[in-house]
């Protein structure tokens, strides 16, 4: 696929996005040019969940629950903003794509590897990721070792912002 004009931008986003608010919009942007479809009114919740949970949406709510812990796991050992929000934004993305009602593990993964081709290219890192899996950022890490205490439940505050944009 050839560069868009939208690829750059995009990829500036995900570099320079700072907290998940702002990997979120951008989640929603590129499903919106991606595939032109679009829901509001999401909301977040961080929770240490078993480590090779990713995320998970609860089919008939609004909400995506984000293992917390894992990615913490990935900040420490990743070390890159880059990397965490790459990250980030394939589990927010497949989970988004659930909510849109795409309900099968199949047809989400491969969703979500279309819409990173589109909007960042094939050779992105994002692209690589969600063809492969984003666990191999982790492939040095022996995951088993990880048994942090279990903190609360948190929702995100001012996850999403962009209602803001449709009032006139
Ligand atoms: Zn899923």
């Amino acid at each position: 696929m050839s560069e868009t004009p939208h690829m750059k931008q995009y990829r500036h986003r995900l570099d320079h996005a700072r907290g998940y608010s702002e990997v979120w919009e951008l989640v929603k942007d590129t499903v919106k040019t991606a595939l032109g479809e679009h829901r509001v009114g999401m909301m977040l919740f961080l929770d240490d969940l078993p480590i090779q949970l990713g995320a998970y949406h609860p089919v008939g709510t609004n909400n995506i629950v984000l293992n917390r812990m894992l990615v913490q796991v990935v900040e420490a050992a990743t070390k890159s903003q880059r990397l965490v929000n790459a990250f980030i934004y394939i589990l927010l993305l497949h989970e988004y794509l659930h909510a849109l009602g795409y309900v099968r593990e199949t047809d989400a993964r491969q969703l979500v590897y279309r819409v990173a081709k589109r909007s960042f290219s094939e050779e992105h890192i994002v692209s690589r990721l969600a063809r492969t899996s984003p666990w191999a950022l982790l492939k040095d890490v022996p995951l088993s070792l990880i048994d942090a205490p279990k903190q609360v439940m948190e929702i995100v505050k001012d996850f999403e912002k962009s209602n803001q944009k449709y009032i006139v």
